[in-house]
Protein backbone atom coordinates (compact mmCIF):
# COMPACT_ATOMS: atom_id res chain seq x y z
CA UNK A 1 0.00 0.00 0.00
CA UNK A 2 1.43 3.18 -0.89
CA UNK A 3 -0.22 6.44 1.00
CA UNK A 4 0.59 9.92 -0.47
CA UNK A 5 0.17 12.64 1.27
CA UNK A 6 0.84 16.28 0.93
CA UNK A 7 3.62 16.31 3.10
CA UNK A 8 5.05 12.98 2.81
CA UNK A 9 4.97 9.45 1.65
CA UNK A 10 4.35 6.60 3.38
CA UNK A 11 4.86 2.47 1.95
CA UNK A 12 4.70 -0.58 3.97
CA UNK A 13 6.63 -3.70 3.27
CA UNK A 14 8.53 -2.52 0.35
CA UNK A 15 11.46 -4.29 -0.18
CA UNK A 16 14.95 -2.33 0.24
CA UNK A 17 18.30 -3.59 -1.15
CA UNK A 18 21.75 -2.02 -0.80
CA UNK A 19 23.78 -0.86 -4.13
CA UNK A 20 25.60 -4.64 -4.20
CA UNK A 21 22.45 -5.90 -3.96
CA UNK A 22 23.99 -8.23 -1.27
CA UNK A 23 21.95 -6.61 1.86
CA UNK A 24 18.11 -6.97 1.80
CA UNK A 25 15.06 -6.31 4.29
CA UNK A 26 11.78 -5.04 4.32
CA UNK A 27 10.66 -2.40 6.37
CA UNK A 28 7.42 -2.65 7.84
CA UNK A 29 7.35 1.34 6.71
CA UNK A 30 9.65 3.15 5.03
CA UNK A 31 8.63 7.09 5.18
CA UNK A 32 10.22 9.62 2.90
CA UNK A 33 9.58 12.99 4.52
CA UNK A 34 9.23 16.70 3.11
CA UNK A 35 9.99 18.39 5.90
CA UNK A 36 12.12 17.88 9.19
CA UNK A 37 8.52 17.96 10.85
CA UNK A 38 7.66 15.19 9.00
CA UNK A 39 11.03 12.98 9.75
CA UNK A 40 10.45 13.98 13.71
CA UNK A 41 6.66 12.79 13.47
CA UNK A 42 8.03 9.82 11.96
CA UNK A 43 10.49 8.91 14.63
CA UNK A 44 7.77 9.81 17.25
CA UNK A 45 5.36 7.17 14.91
CA UNK A 46 7.83 4.81 15.53
CA UNK A 47 8.44 5.06 19.22
CA UNK A 48 4.70 4.70 19.96
CA UNK A 49 4.67 1.69 17.63
CA UNK A 50 6.96 0.04 19.50
CA UNK A 51 9.58 -0.25 16.17
CA UNK A 52 13.24 0.66 15.41
CA UNK A 53 14.05 3.10 12.80
CA UNK A 54 17.12 3.09 10.39
CA UNK A 55 17.69 6.12 7.80
CA UNK A 56 19.13 5.51 4.49
CA UNK A 57 21.31 8.10 2.31
CA UNK A 58 21.90 6.47 -1.00
CA UNK A 59 22.12 3.04 0.38
CA UNK A 60 25.86 2.15 -1.29
CA UNK A 61 27.16 0.66 2.36
CA UNK A 62 27.92 -3.17 1.67
CA UNK A 63 27.48 -3.73 5.49
CA UNK A 64 24.36 -4.11 6.86
CA UNK A 65 23.89 -0.82 8.46
CA UNK A 66 20.58 -0.10 7.00
CA UNK A 67 18.66 -3.10 7.16
CA UNK A 68 15.37 -3.12 9.12
CA UNK A 69 12.44 -4.55 10.03
CA UNK A 70 10.92 -1.52 11.19
CA UNK A 71 10.80 2.02 9.83
CA UNK A 72 13.41 2.54 7.20
CA UNK A 73 13.50 6.76 7.25
CA UNK A 74 14.63 7.77 3.61
CA UNK A 75 15.71 11.80 3.58
CA UNK A 76 15.84 12.13 -0.03
CA UNK A 77 13.93 15.03 -0.35
CA UNK A 78 15.89 16.78 2.86
CA UNK A 79 18.16 18.39 0.82
CA UNK A 80 20.25 21.40 -0.38
CA UNK A 81 22.53 24.42 1.37
CA UNK A 82 21.00 26.20 4.05
CA UNK A 83 23.64 28.67 5.35
CA UNK A 84 27.05 29.91 3.76
CA UNK A 85 29.59 31.86 6.15
CA UNK A 86 32.24 33.00 4.04
CA UNK A 87 34.29 34.20 6.81
CA UNK A 88 34.14 30.94 8.98
CA UNK A 89 34.25 28.73 6.05
CA UNK A 90 31.64 26.88 6.88
CA UNK A 91 28.20 25.69 5.03
CA UNK A 92 25.28 23.83 6.44
CA UNK A 93 23.40 21.27 3.85
CA UNK A 94 20.53 19.21 4.94
CA UNK A 95 21.88 15.57 5.26
CA UNK A 96 19.82 14.11 2.36
CA UNK A 97 21.45 15.94 -0.60
CA UNK A 98 23.40 13.83 -2.62
CA UNK A 99 27.82 14.97 -2.36
CA UNK A 100 27.25 15.75 -6.35
CA UNK A 101 24.68 18.18 -5.71
CA UNK A 102 26.18 19.39 -2.49
CA UNK A 103 29.81 20.34 -4.07
CA UNK A 104 28.68 21.30 -7.38
CA UNK A 105 26.06 24.28 -5.09
CA UNK A 106 28.90 24.81 -3.06
CA UNK A 107 31.02 25.59 -6.22
CA UNK A 108 28.69 28.38 -7.15
CA UNK A 109 29.53 29.87 -3.80
CA UNK A 110 33.03 29.69 -4.31
CA UNK A 111 34.00 26.92 -1.90
CA UNK A 112 35.55 23.02 -2.63
CA UNK A 113 35.33 20.23 -0.39
CA UNK A 114 38.68 19.59 0.67
CA UNK A 115 38.50 15.92 -0.31
CA UNK A 116 35.98 13.55 -1.44
CA UNK A 117 35.55 9.99 -1.87
CA UNK A 118 35.65 8.11 -5.72
CA UNK A 119 32.28 8.15 -6.23
CA UNK A 120 29.69 11.58 -5.34
CA UNK A 121 26.21 9.45 -5.25
CA UNK A 122 26.59 9.47 -1.53
CA UNK A 123 24.28 11.28 0.35
CA UNK A 124 26.32 13.90 3.63
CA UNK A 125 24.68 11.73 5.96
CA UNK A 126 25.49 8.81 4.35
CA UNK A 127 28.90 9.87 3.30
CA UNK A 128 29.60 10.94 6.97
CA UNK A 129 27.79 8.38 8.91
CA UNK A 130 30.50 6.25 7.70
CA UNK A 131 33.80 8.31 7.65
CA UNK A 132 34.07 8.18 3.83
CA UNK A 133 37.05 9.33 2.40
CA UNK A 134 38.93 10.32 -0.56
CA UNK A 135 42.78 9.68 -0.69
CA UNK A 136 45.92 12.65 0.26
CA UNK A 137 48.33 11.67 3.20
CA UNK A 138 47.94 15.57 4.48
CA UNK A 139 44.19 15.21 3.97
CA UNK A 140 41.80 14.04 6.12
CA UNK A 141 38.06 12.31 5.87
CA UNK A 142 34.68 13.70 5.34
CA UNK A 143 33.68 12.74 9.27
CA UNK A 144 36.57 15.59 10.24
CA UNK A 145 34.82 18.19 8.24
CA UNK A 146 32.07 18.00 10.24
CA UNK A 147 31.47 21.64 12.30
CA UNK A 148 28.02 21.03 13.83
CA UNK A 149 24.91 19.13 13.24
CA UNK A 150 20.85 18.85 14.18
CA UNK A 151 19.80 15.68 14.33
CA UNK A 152 16.69 14.20 16.06
CA UNK A 153 16.96 12.16 19.24
CA UNK A 154 15.99 8.50 20.25
CA UNK A 155 13.25 10.55 22.33
CA UNK A 156 11.97 12.23 18.84
CA UNK A 157 13.74 15.97 20.05
CA UNK A 158 15.70 18.10 18.06
CA UNK A 159 19.03 18.11 19.47
CA UNK A 160 21.67 20.82 18.24
CA UNK A 161 25.55 19.28 18.73
CA UNK A 162 28.26 21.91 17.83
CA UNK A 163 32.36 22.55 18.42
CA UNK A 164 31.36 23.67 21.96
CA UNK A 165 30.84 20.55 22.90
CA UNK A 166 33.98 18.93 21.62
CA UNK A 167 33.40 15.49 22.64
CA UNK A 168 29.72 14.98 21.82
CA UNK A 169 30.91 16.78 18.46
CA UNK A 170 33.40 14.16 17.49
CA UNK A 171 31.14 11.32 18.94
CA UNK A 172 28.65 12.24 16.25
CA UNK A 173 31.13 12.69 13.60
CA UNK A 174 31.47 9.12 12.89
CA UNK A 175 28.03 7.86 14.29
CA UNK A 176 26.72 5.07 11.54
CA UNK A 177 23.06 5.88 12.13
CA UNK A 178 23.11 5.14 15.94
CA UNK A 179 23.06 8.78 17.50
CA UNK A 180 20.04 9.87 15.92
CA UNK A 181 18.43 11.09 12.69
CA UNK A 182 21.15 14.14 10.88
CA UNK A 183 18.73 16.58 9.27
CA UNK A 184 21.25 19.03 8.83
CA UNK A 185 24.91 19.17 9.03
CA UNK A 186 27.66 22.38 9.27
CA UNK A 187 30.69 21.65 7.36
CA UNK A 188 34.35 22.88 7.29
CA UNK A 189 34.99 24.06 3.48
CA UNK A 190 37.98 25.17 1.43
CA UNK A 191 38.17 28.04 -1.35
CA UNK A 192 37.08 26.84 -4.21
CA UNK A 193 40.01 25.24 -6.27
CA UNK A 194 40.89 23.44 -9.51
CA UNK A 195 42.57 20.10 -10.03
CA UNK A 196 43.71 17.78 -12.50
CA UNK A 197 43.81 14.08 -13.07
CA UNK A 198 46.95 11.68 -14.74
CA UNK A 199 46.99 8.22 -14.41
CA UNK A 200 49.95 6.43 -14.73
CA UNK A 201 51.58 2.70 -14.61
CA UNK A 202 54.55 1.17 -12.71
CA UNK A 203 56.24 -1.87 -11.87
CA UNK A 204 55.55 -3.27 -8.52
CA UNK A 205 59.24 -3.18 -8.14
CA UNK A 206 59.71 -0.10 -8.30
CA UNK A 207 56.35 1.83 -6.69
CA UNK A 208 57.61 -0.44 -3.68
CA UNK A 209 60.91 1.57 -3.60
CA UNK A 210 59.36 4.82 -4.31
CA UNK A 211 56.43 4.02 -1.49
CA UNK A 212 56.73 7.46 0.32
CA UNK A 213 57.85 9.41 -2.62
CA UNK A 214 55.13 8.60 -4.73
CA UNK A 215 52.44 9.03 -2.10
CA UNK A 216 54.20 12.37 -1.09
CA UNK A 217 54.39 13.37 -4.90
CA UNK A 218 50.53 14.45 -5.20
CA UNK A 219 47.64 15.86 -3.39
CA UNK A 220 45.48 12.74 -3.77
CA UNK A 221 47.07 9.61 -4.42
CA UNK A 222 45.04 6.54 -4.85
CA UNK A 223 47.12 2.84 -5.76
CA UNK A 224 45.62 0.32 -7.26
CA UNK A 225 48.12 -2.83 -7.51
CA UNK A 226 46.95 -5.46 -10.22
CA UNK A 227 47.34 -8.97 -10.56
CA UNK A 228 46.79 -9.73 -13.71
CA UNK A 229 44.73 -8.13 -16.88
CA UNK A 230 41.14 -9.29 -15.75
CA UNK A 231 42.07 -7.46 -12.26
CA UNK A 232 42.13 -4.31 -14.58
CA UNK A 233 39.07 -5.37 -16.69
CA UNK A 234 36.91 -5.94 -13.36
CA UNK A 235 37.18 -2.28 -12.36
CA UNK A 236 36.90 -1.28 -16.43
CA UNK A 237 40.34 -0.57 -16.33
CA UNK A 238 41.38 0.06 -19.87
CA UNK A 239 44.38 -2.03 -20.60
CA UNK A 240 47.01 -0.31 -22.81
CA UNK A 241 47.22 -2.88 -25.90
CA UNK A 242 50.23 -5.41 -25.63
CA UNK A 243 50.51 -4.67 -22.19
CA UNK A 244 50.96 -7.07 -19.30
CA UNK A 245 49.46 -5.36 -16.28
CA UNK A 246 50.46 -8.27 -13.68
CA UNK A 247 51.88 -6.97 -10.35
CA UNK A 248 51.95 -3.15 -12.14
CA UNK A 249 50.22 -0.57 -10.20
CA UNK A 250 47.84 2.00 -11.52
CA UNK A 251 48.65 5.39 -9.53
CA UNK A 252 45.39 7.78 -9.89
CA UNK A 253 47.12 11.26 -8.96
CA UNK A 254 45.23 14.24 -8.66
CA UNK A 255 46.94 18.04 -8.05
CA UNK A 256 45.53 21.39 -7.35
CA UNK A 257 45.90 23.68 -10.51
CA UNK A 258 45.41 27.38 -11.68
CA UNK A 259 42.20 28.07 -12.63
CA UNK A 260 41.08 27.28 -16.18
CA UNK A 261 38.18 28.37 -18.71
CA UNK A 262 35.46 26.19 -18.99
CA UNK A 263 36.52 25.66 -22.56
CA UNK A 264 39.34 23.51 -21.17
CA UNK A 265 37.76 21.53 -18.49
CA UNK A 266 37.59 17.32 -18.98
CA UNK A 267 35.63 14.63 -18.22
CA UNK A 268 37.55 11.80 -19.99
CA UNK A 269 38.56 9.33 -16.58
CA UNK A 270 42.32 9.30 -16.43
CA UNK A 271 42.56 13.01 -17.79
CA UNK A 272 39.67 14.78 -16.00
CA UNK A 273 40.87 18.69 -14.92
CA UNK A 274 38.43 21.37 -14.31
CA UNK A 275 36.63 22.27 -11.00
CA UNK A 276 38.05 19.94 -7.85
CA UNK A 277 34.64 18.23 -7.48
CA UNK A 278 34.30 16.63 -10.81
CA UNK A 279 37.63 15.56 -10.83
CA UNK A 280 38.29 14.38 -6.85
CA UNK A 281 35.18 12.11 -7.96
CA UNK A 282 32.89 10.80 -10.10
CA UNK A 283 29.81 8.69 -11.31
CA UNK A 284 29.39 5.15 -10.24
CA UNK A 285 29.96 3.41 -13.68
CA UNK A 286 31.74 -0.18 -12.14
CA UNK A 287 29.79 -3.43 -12.02
CA UNK A 288 28.00 -4.20 -8.61
CA UNK A 289 31.16 -5.60 -6.54
CA UNK A 290 31.27 -6.70 -2.39
CA UNK A 291 34.08 -4.79 -1.18
CA UNK A 292 36.34 -5.06 2.51
CA UNK A 293 38.15 -2.09 3.46
CA UNK A 294 40.09 -2.03 6.09
CA UNK A 295 42.65 0.62 7.25
CA UNK A 296 46.26 0.09 9.07
CA UNK A 297 48.88 2.86 10.52
CA UNK A 298 50.27 4.48 8.10
CA UNK A 299 54.05 2.99 9.40
CA UNK A 300 52.44 -0.57 8.45
CA UNK A 301 50.79 -0.02 5.16
CA UNK A 302 53.61 -1.09 2.65
CA UNK A 303 53.88 -4.32 4.71
CA UNK A 304 50.43 -4.68 4.93
CA UNK A 305 50.26 -4.29 1.13
CA UNK A 306 52.73 -7.08 0.42
CA UNK A 307 50.79 -9.40 2.60
CA UNK A 308 48.05 -9.05 1.09
CA UNK A 309 49.24 -9.58 -2.24
CA UNK A 310 50.81 -12.70 -1.49
CA UNK A 311 47.37 -14.03 -0.92
CA UNK A 312 46.03 -12.62 -4.21
CA UNK A 313 49.01 -14.62 -5.09
CA UNK A 314 48.91 -17.46 -3.88
CA UNK A 315 45.67 -18.63 -1.56
CA UNK A 316 43.63 -16.42 -3.63
CA UNK A 317 44.69 -16.40 -6.78
CA UNK A 318 41.07 -16.85 -7.82
CA UNK A 319 40.15 -13.53 -6.81
CA UNK A 320 39.58 -11.29 -10.02
CA UNK A 321 39.17 -8.12 -8.17
CA UNK A 322 42.47 -5.82 -7.71
CA UNK A 323 43.59 -4.04 -4.22
CA UNK A 324 43.32 -0.52 -4.19
CA UNK A 325 45.22 1.55 -1.76
CA UNK A 326 44.75 5.05 -0.54
CA UNK A 327 46.46 7.51 2.04
CA UNK A 328 44.90 9.57 4.94
CA UNK A 329 45.03 11.88 7.40
CA UNK A 330 44.41 11.16 11.59
CA UNK A 331 41.00 12.83 12.72
CA UNK A 332 39.58 13.19 16.05
CA UNK A 333 35.57 11.54 15.03
CA UNK A 334 35.46 8.47 17.96
CA UNK A 335 34.60 5.95 15.63
CA UNK A 336 36.32 7.22 12.79
CA UNK A 337 38.79 4.48 11.27
CA UNK A 338 41.25 7.28 10.69
CA UNK A 339 41.08 8.00 14.69
CA UNK A 340 44.26 9.46 15.74
CA UNK A 341 46.08 7.45 13.32
CA UNK A 342 47.67 8.66 9.76
CA UNK A 343 46.70 5.44 7.60
CA UNK A 344 46.94 3.27 4.94
CA UNK A 345 43.73 2.08 3.46
CA UNK A 346 43.64 -1.41 2.09
CA UNK A 347 40.71 -2.61 -0.19
CA UNK A 348 39.94 -5.92 -1.64
CA UNK A 349 36.88 -6.61 -3.35
CA UNK A 350 34.70 -9.74 -4.59
CA UNK A 351 31.81 -10.62 -7.27
CA UNK A 352 28.32 -10.35 -5.88
CA UNK A 353 27.32 -14.08 -5.38
CA UNK A 354 30.94 -15.54 -5.63
CA UNK A 355 32.51 -16.98 -2.76
CA UNK A 356 34.47 -14.49 -1.53
CA UNK A 357 34.05 -15.22 2.26
CA UNK A 358 37.14 -17.29 2.43
CA UNK A 359 39.80 -14.25 0.75
CA UNK A 360 38.43 -11.67 3.39
CA UNK A 361 38.31 -13.67 6.17
CA UNK A 362 42.08 -13.81 5.29
CA UNK A 363 43.15 -10.58 4.68
CA UNK A 364 40.69 -9.84 7.63
CA UNK A 365 43.23 -12.23 10.26
CA UNK A 366 46.47 -10.83 7.97
CA UNK A 367 44.96 -6.94 8.66
CA UNK A 368 44.09 -7.57 12.16
CA UNK A 369 47.49 -7.98 12.85
CA UNK A 370 47.78 -4.14 12.02
CA UNK A 371 45.03 -3.64 14.63
CA UNK A 372 43.19 -2.61 11.76
CA UNK A 373 39.73 -0.62 11.64
CA UNK A 374 37.05 -0.95 9.08
CA UNK A 375 35.18 1.55 6.93
CA UNK A 376 31.60 0.99 8.35
CA UNK A 377 29.98 1.05 4.87
CA UNK A 378 32.15 -1.89 3.50
CA UNK A 379 32.01 -5.45 4.67
CA UNK A 380 34.10 -6.48 8.02
CA UNK A 381 34.41 -9.21 10.70
CA UNK A 382 34.94 -7.40 13.57
CA UNK A 383 33.16 -7.95 17.01
CA UNK A 384 32.43 -5.99 20.08
CA UNK A 385 35.35 -7.20 22.12
CA UNK A 386 37.89 -6.49 19.24
CA UNK A 387 36.28 -3.01 18.34
CA UNK A 388 36.51 -2.10 21.65
CA UNK A 389 40.35 -2.52 21.73
CA UNK A 390 41.24 -0.79 18.31
CA UNK A 391 38.74 2.04 19.11
CA UNK A 392 39.93 3.77 21.77
CA UNK A 393 37.20 5.84 22.33
CA UNK A 394 34.30 2.90 21.41
CA UNK A 395 32.95 2.65 25.49
CA UNK A 396 32.45 6.42 25.42
CA UNK A 397 30.64 6.22 22.50
CA UNK A 398 28.24 3.44 23.35
CA UNK A 399 27.95 5.73 26.79
CA UNK A 400 26.86 9.06 24.50
CA UNK A 401 24.90 6.91 22.23
CA UNK A 402 22.59 4.95 24.94
CA UNK A 403 22.06 8.99 26.20
CA UNK A 404 21.41 10.02 22.76
CA UNK A 405 18.87 7.04 22.39
CA UNK A 406 18.01 5.23 25.71
CA UNK A 407 15.85 2.83 23.98
CA UNK A 408 17.80 1.91 21.06
CA UNK A 409 15.65 2.92 19.05
CA UNK A 410 18.08 3.87 15.99
CA UNK A 411 19.92 0.10 16.64
CA UNK A 412 19.25 -2.93 14.08
CA UNK A 413 20.81 -6.27 14.79
CA UNK A 414 24.53 -5.21 12.98
CA UNK A 415 24.64 -2.03 15.05
CA UNK A 416 22.90 -3.91 18.30
CA UNK A 417 25.94 -6.36 18.63
CA UNK A 418 28.51 -3.25 17.67
CA UNK A 419 27.08 -0.60 20.10
CA UNK A 420 24.13 -1.60 21.86
C1 LIG B 1 30.72 1.98 -5.92
C2 LIG B 1 31.09 2.48 -4.54
C3 LIG B 1 32.19 3.31 -4.38
C4 LIG B 1 32.54 3.78 -3.11
N1 LIG B 1 33.63 4.58 -2.99
C5 LIG B 1 34.01 5.00 -1.77
C6 LIG B 1 35.15 5.83 -1.60
O1 LIG B 1 35.82 6.22 -2.56
N2 LIG B 1 35.50 6.17 -0.34
C7 LIG B 1 34.80 5.74 0.74
O2 LIG B 1 35.19 6.06 1.87
N3 LIG B 1 33.70 4.99 0.61
C8 LIG B 1 33.29 4.62 -0.61
N4 LIG B 1 32.16 3.86 -0.73
C9 LIG B 1 31.36 3.59 0.47
C10 LIG B 1 30.33 4.69 0.69
O3 LIG B 1 30.91 5.96 0.59
C11 LIG B 1 29.74 4.57 2.09
O4 LIG B 1 29.18 3.30 2.26
C12 LIG B 1 28.70 5.65 2.36
O5 LIG B 1 28.29 5.54 3.70
C13 LIG B 1 27.49 5.53 1.45
O6 LIG B 1 26.68 6.66 1.56
P1 LIG B 1 25.11 6.52 1.41
O7 LIG B 1 24.53 7.89 1.27
O8 LIG B 1 24.78 5.53 0.39
O9 LIG B 1 24.73 5.98 2.86
P2 LIG B 1 23.99 4.63 3.28
O10 LIG B 1 24.78 3.49 2.80
O11 LIG B 1 22.57 4.71 2.88
O12 LIG B 1 24.11 4.75 4.87
C14 LIG B 1 25.36 4.68 5.48
C15 LIG B 1 25.22 4.95 6.98
O13 LIG B 1 24.92 6.32 7.19
C16 LIG B 1 23.76 6.44 7.99
N5 LIG B 1 23.02 7.62 7.56
C17 LIG B 1 22.62 7.94 6.32
N6 LIG B 1 21.94 9.10 6.34
C18 LIG B 1 21.91 9.51 7.63
C19 LIG B 1 21.31 10.61 8.30
N7 LIG B 1 20.60 11.54 7.66
N8 LIG B 1 21.45 10.69 9.65
C20 LIG B 1 22.15 9.77 10.34
N9 LIG B 1 22.73 8.70 9.74
C21 LIG B 1 22.60 8.57 8.41
C22 LIG B 1 22.97 5.15 7.73
O14 LIG B 1 22.07 4.87 8.77
C23 LIG B 1 24.10 4.15 7.65
O15 LIG B 1 24.49 3.77 8.93
C24 LIG B 1 31.77 3.41 -1.98
C25 LIG B 1 30.65 2.59 -2.14
C26 LIG B 1 30.31 2.13 -3.41
C27 LIG B 1 29.10 1.25 -3.57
Amino acid sequence: MTLTGTKQSTEHYRPWSNWAGNITSTPAITVTPCTDDDAVAAVRDARSRGIGVRVCGSSLSFSPLVATGGMLLDLRHLTGITGVDRDRQRVRVRAGTVIRDFAAELWTHGFSLANQGMIWNQTVGGAVGTSTHGTGRTLCGMSSMVTWVRLIDGRGEIVEIGEDEPDRLHAVQTALGVMGIFLEVEMAVVPAFYAEEKFRFEAWESAERNWLTNIDAHRNLSVMWLQSNAAAEAYSVPVPPGMSLANQVLHFAIDAIDPLPESEWCQDIGARRGPAYGVLSGENIVDTFCELEYMVPFDDGLEAVQRVQELLLGKHADQLHPMFIRFIKADEAWMSPFYQRDTVTVSVAGHPGADYWPFFTDVDQILREYDARAHWGKLHLFDRDYLARVYPRHGDFVRLRKEMDPDGMFLNDHTRRLFG
